[in-house]
Parts: structure tokens; sequence; C-alpha cells
């Protein structure tokens, strides 16, 4: 069964789950909770800036921030990337420690956060393991990305307080 990614970079779906024979993507109540979550938080996060740019620039200077393109944590706890940033997070979950933050999804978004904002950054040329794709072939065609209205549609068929609970905005990290 092919993996796919949807939107951003990082999170990966069963190909199955998420999409019908026709490559449309499934209507949100017919795969599993953790993926509705996942699917709901790309919805709201992608698009948004790259956390590390944000700690760097902050809001007064977003504008100066690059477009995240990978996302890795959990739900509610992401981390997302642009591309120049991503090595500085692998670096910190492979080298400095991250890694046993693994399934404590608050203290992972923070302890990375902390790191960073310490000054922390990934040896210059690093990159790190990045995904590699085992079979490549198996990969379907509409992997790339998702149209963000067909995400939004399948949001859209949320009760507004599971919707609510999932949309905390990003911009409100206290750090
Ligand atoms: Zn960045």
């Amino acid at each position: 069964m092919g993996k796919v990614s949807i939107a951003l970079r990082g999170w990966r779906f069963d190909e199955e789950e998420v999409f019908t024979e026709e490559g449309e993507l499934r209507s949100i109540d017919e795969v599993s909770p953790d993926t509705r979550d996942r699917l709901v938080r790309l919805s709201v996060v992608a698009g948004q800036p790259c956390s590390a740019c944000w700690l760097i620039h902050g809001d007064e200077d977003i504008q100066e921030c690059n477009v995240a393109r990978v996302v890795y944590g959990e739900p509610l706890h992401e981390v997302i990337l642009c591309n120049d940033h991503e090595p500085d997070f692998l670096y910190w979950y492979q080298e400095a420690g991250g890694s046993q933050y693994r399934g404590e999804a608050e203290t992972f978004e923070e302890a990375f956060q902390e790191w960073f904002a310490d000054g922390n950054r990934a040896p210059e040329g690093y990159e790190g393991m990045q995904h590699v794709e085992t079979d490549p072939d198996s990969v379907p065609q509409p992997d790339a990305e998702v149209e963000q209205d067909t995400l939004e549609e399948a949001i859209a068929e949320l009760d507004d307080e599971e919707r609510q609970a999932l949309e905390t905005d990003f911009g409100d990290l206290d750090i």
C-alpha cells in the first residue's frame, strides 16, 4: 500500500485510506480519527510561515518568513518548516537529543523551539536522514498535493465543535 503526503511533506498517509480509487480525497468521516486530525490540521497549517523563521522574525516581520513545506510532530503540536530550516530540525532530532521527545507531542514541539531560539543550528551542509522513498514507483500520482479546496471541503463536513478544537491558531504559540 502506497504512502502519500498531502499539502506538506512529512506526515504520511496510507493512500487507500485517504483516497478513493478515482483519486478523490475521501470524506473526512471515512478515515481514522488520527488521520482525520492530521488532515484537519494540514488544512490549517498549509500556507503558514515556517516555525523556525517565525522564531527569528516574529509577527513584526512576518513577510520575511518562508512558507512551511514540511510538517513534523503531532496534530496541534506541529513543527512546520521551510526547506531552509528542515536540516536544523533533522539535526536536532537525530543528533541533539530531539528524538527522546518522540511521543510527547507538546514537549516535542517546545523542546525544538527552545533549542532553535537558543541559537542552535545544524552544522553547515548537514542533510540528515531525508525521507527516503523505498519504492518510488509505488507512490501514486495524487502524491504531490491535493487541492486545498478539496481538503477544505472535507473539513467543512466536520461539526463546528470538532473543527474548532483543531483550529487552535498557530500564531498564539507562547514561547
Ligand atoms: Zn524557515
